[in-house]
């Protein structure tokens, strides 16, 4: 896999969190989750439901940071994105089976479970996998999307 430079147009094609998370279901979830299992990656891949909430300008892109307790992404300038050192966190396959990044995080980042509250009051977006005593695929949220009113900054929580 080759990951392509970020362009604007990729995430502007992302859809809405709501519409986009009820075009998979658990076992669809499930079915990469036994992938990464397969291949060991479970300590580094999560499967993410990529959405957008609004436009970005040209030259901004999603920068996700750790902030108290929750992971907050917000849109940051490109320019500005590069001189933090920040890395691709997010990315999507497009039809023609090309990577690109659609949001990028910093080292500061970490991930832990959704507390059931903030799971109950989000959409799930963010999914990690383990092994259950019967080898059987166990799914996890680590993180879930508050979609508030357009435009404003959105609270990615995790
Ligand atoms: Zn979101």
């Amino acid at each position: 896999m080759v990951l392509c430079s970020y362009q604007n147009q990729i995430y502007e094609a992302l859809g809405d969190v709501e519409q986009t998370a009820k075009m998979v279901d658990k076992d669809q979830i499930n079915e990469i989750g036994k992938i990464i299992l397969d291949h060991e990656y479970e300590e580094d891949v999560c499967v993410i439901i990529a959405h957008r909430h609004f436009n970005l300008a040209q030259d901004e892109a999603m920068l996700e940071t750790l902030e108290g307790k929750s992971r907050v992404s917000r849109p940051v300038s490109w320019e500005n994105i590069a001189s933090m050192g920040a890395f691709p966190n997010v990315i999507t396959c497009t039809r023609e089976n090309q990577w690109y990044p659609v949001g990028y995080g910093t080292r500061t980042s970490e991930t832990r479970p959704c507390s059931e509250k903030e799971f109950t009051e989000g959409i799930p977006t963010t999914y990690s996998f383990a092994r259950g005593k019967n080898g059987q695929v166990e799914q996890g949220c680590n993180r879930g999307c508050r979609p508030t009113q357009a435009g404003h900054v959105i609270v990615h929580i995790g």
